[in-house]
């Protein structure tokens, strides 16, 4: 059954977003506006990692807003999941490289014990990858995204991880034919309900 986090494990949750608030253990802490840390509520059945911040993300604070954000609600939507009830939503780094730059290895280094920190305290039992800077890093591989979406693999306490397309990538690319990204988005978000479905 869906369970939410306890309040034991928010309370660690928010400890690991001060830690976060002041770090400046790479150089993007001297560039933020805010930080990033997570959105949607603390659950143990669904996570979302992104990649970083982006423009909007660094101004109010929060992952996947404008119309990546909305395009990611829709996706959920689609197979009656929200954000606001099912999904926590968190980023491989905390803070918005400048110009929306891919981030660099010794940053995500840096920014990892944060994430690790994330997926510790809710051992969510369905991880989304979503992107490539989050495929690579969590999977450790440099494969394309196009080759790795839709598959199941073996996450960190015995969770099930699937890659699948960011948002932004979509909107660039808006053919709806069959064997388009925005198709297999939609064969992937079905397989995803099936088996968060059947996770009760
Ligand atoms: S990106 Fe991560 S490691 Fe770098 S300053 Fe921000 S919180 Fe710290």
């Amino acid at each position: 059954m869906y369970r939410e986090a306890t309040n034991n494990e928010i309370k660690k949750l928010e400890e690991i977003k001060g830690k976060c608030l002041s770090c400046q253990k790479c150089p993007l802490g001297k560039t933020r506006t805010n930080i990033v840390f997570s959105g949607g509520i603390p659950n143990h059945k669904l996570m979302l990692i992104g990649e970083a911040p982006g423009y909007y993300e660094d101004q109010k604070g929060e992952p996947f807003v404008g119309k990546a954000g909305q395009l990611l609600d829709k996706i959920f939507a689609s197979v009656g999941l929200s954000r606001q009830k099912d999904v926590y939503i968190c980023n491989t780094l905390k803070c918005r490289p400048p110009d929306n730059r891919d981030p660099l290895p010794e940053e995500k280094e840096a920014c990892r014990e944060y994430l690790d920190a994330q997926i510790e305290i809710l051992q969510p039992r369905i991880i989304l990858l979503c992107g490539r800077v989050a495929v690579n890093s969590l999977l450790n591989t440099t494969q394309g995204i196009t080759k790795l979406r839709g598959r199941w693999f073996e996450g960190p306490y015995m969770s099930k991880m699937m890659p699948i397309f960011h948002p932004s990538y979509l909107l660039r690319n808006d053919s709806r034919e069959k064997g388009s990204p925005k198709w297999l988005m939609w064969q992937d978000i079905q397989e995803i309900k099936r088996v968060y479905s059947q996770m009760d």
